[in-house]
């Protein structure tokens, strides 16, 4: 039996398991993540997949990163959240613990483990699309992960939907991320609650104030009925919508998955999200619909789809 060590390592946290050739995870694992030490990060990268190879036979370790990553899968080019900048991590955790090492940026080693193991089973050209704070993503086309030229590529958080919109973080206005992701949830509900204070009764007796509300409350709220938190999910759904006929027009998959923090809320949003794409698709009426599903495989996606990666490396 083929086993590999996955490792999913994120702003706070690295989680890391043994991953079998059907996705199933052995034994697993939780460290603090040392964010802003790329010294520590390898050396307790290190340390996690030391730890476990002690007990069981495997063959290679697999890494999945929030940051951009090579095309050679190796270094890490640079890290919003993580203080790697050209950081060889390949090179220096493979050293430390003898074994093959490849690097894959996080949202792609999820998208190839719900593509393997998770929602996208039996699909060949699929694409994930992770909701949370921002919007990332993986692309397999043919049975491949697509990467780009450059390791570069599903960046979809970043396509610009509104000129001159909203201020994003990677520099520019108006992206994707800012108007569909979990924090565009959270701003539109407050937007609404102070517009319209009657219709965000629940929303506002759950957030205390306007600037009180978080995103768990947005979901609660919606459940009770509120109508400003539904309408920020409705929000939500259009923008995603909008985006994924979008992306449909490009890449022309057979399902997109949406997964993320978000999608812990999908039955909230994802009919309306799949009414919405089908009324603005390209050709529509003269092509088969993509199936729009969610994620099945949690947190573990990331991990387990590094494991995976490493073993079909
Ligand atoms: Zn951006």
């Amino acid at each position: 039996m083929a086993l590999t060590i996955g490792v999913d390592v994120g702003g706070t946290k690295i989680a890391y398991g043994v991953v079998d050739e059907h996705g199933a995870i052995l034994e697993r694992g939780l460290r603090h993540s040392p964010a802003g030490s790329p010294e520590k990060m390898a050396l307790t990268i290190a340390d996690a997949v030391t730890e476990l190879a002690a007990r069981h036979s495997v063959e290679a370790v697999g890494i999945g990163a929030a940051g951009f990553v090579d095309e050679t899968r190796s270094i890490i080019r640079f890290a919003p959240n993580l203080a790697w900048r050209e950081e060889p991590l390949r090179e220096k955790v493979g050293e430390l613990v003898g074994l093959p090492v490849v690097v894959e940026n996080d949202a792609n080693a999820m998208a190839w483990g719900e593509y393997r193991f998770g929602a996208g089973r039996g699909e060949s050209h699929v694409v994930c699309v992770t909701v949370g704070t921002g919007i990332g993503g993986g692309i397999v086309l043919g049975g491949e992960l697509y990467r780009g030229r450059w390791g570069m590529g599903a960046e979809f958080g970043h396509m610009q939907a509104v000129p001159g919109g909203r201020a994003c973080g990677c520099g520019n206005s108006g992206c994707w991320e800012r108007y569909a992701s979990g924090s565009a949830l959270l701003m539109e509900a407050r937007n609404n609650a102070q517009a319209d204070p009657a219709g965000a009764a629940h929303l506002l007796r759950l957030g205390g104030s306007v600037e009180g509300i978080q995103g768990e409350h947005v979901t609660e709220a919606a459940r009770q009925g509120d109508r400003a938190a539904l309408a920020a999910f409705e929000s939500l759904a259009g923008w995603l919508a909008q985006g994924l006929a979008d992306m449909a027009a490009v890449l022309d998959p057979g399902c997109f998955i949406i997964g993320g923090g978000v999608s812990g809320a999908a039955d909230l949003f994802v009919d309306r999200v799949r009414e919405e794409f089908a009324a603005r698709l390209t050709g529509r009426g003269h092509r088969p619909l993509a199936e729009i599903r969610v994620a099945e495989m949690g947190p573990a996606a990331g991990l387990v789809g590094a494991g995976d990666l490493a073993r079909l490396r």
